[in-house]
């Protein structure tokens, strides 16, 4: 018994590893869970989430905070954000160049998260 629930299990990790070999943009659980149900329909999101903790652990998974979710990325990557203080919304931004980090920096850089917060361009033209 105990051998036929931990042989289903290996089968749900090896589809949701097959999902992430596929992912080429940052993701949240609940769209691995999504994909992975389609194809699986016995596999639970609380696999999905030990599953992503692992992959993580293990160096495999980055995952970053955006917008009080915990999002992933199999690459390292950084992941930016323009935050709006007046109307909350969240804006991505691309920063291609990390050369303005301290380059004594002594630990080993795993992925870069930077939060920008102001006025976005629809709250200042509100204020006009
Ligand atoms: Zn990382
Ligand atoms: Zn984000
Ligand atoms: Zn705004």
């Amino acid at each position: 018994m105990a051998e036929l629930i931990s042989r289903r299990l290996t089968s749900q990790k090896t589809l949701l590893q097959q999902e992430l070999d596929h992912s080429t943009t940052l993701f949240d659980a609940e769209e691995l869970y999504a994909k992975a149900v389609k194809k699986n329909s016995a596999i639970g999101i609380a696999t999905v989430y030990r599953f992503l903790r692992e992959c993580v652990d293990a160096g495999k998974l980055h995952s970053y905070s955006c917008d009080r979710k915990t999002i992933y990325s199999t690459s390292k990557n950084n992941h930016s954000h323009f935050r709006c203080e007046k109307c909350a919304s969240v804006h991505h931004i691309d920063i291609k160049k990390l050369d303005f980090l301290p380059v004594n920096l002594r630990n080993m850089v795993c992925h870069v998260q930077i939060d920008i917060t102001g006025i976005c361009i629809s709250c200042q033209a509100k204020n006009k």
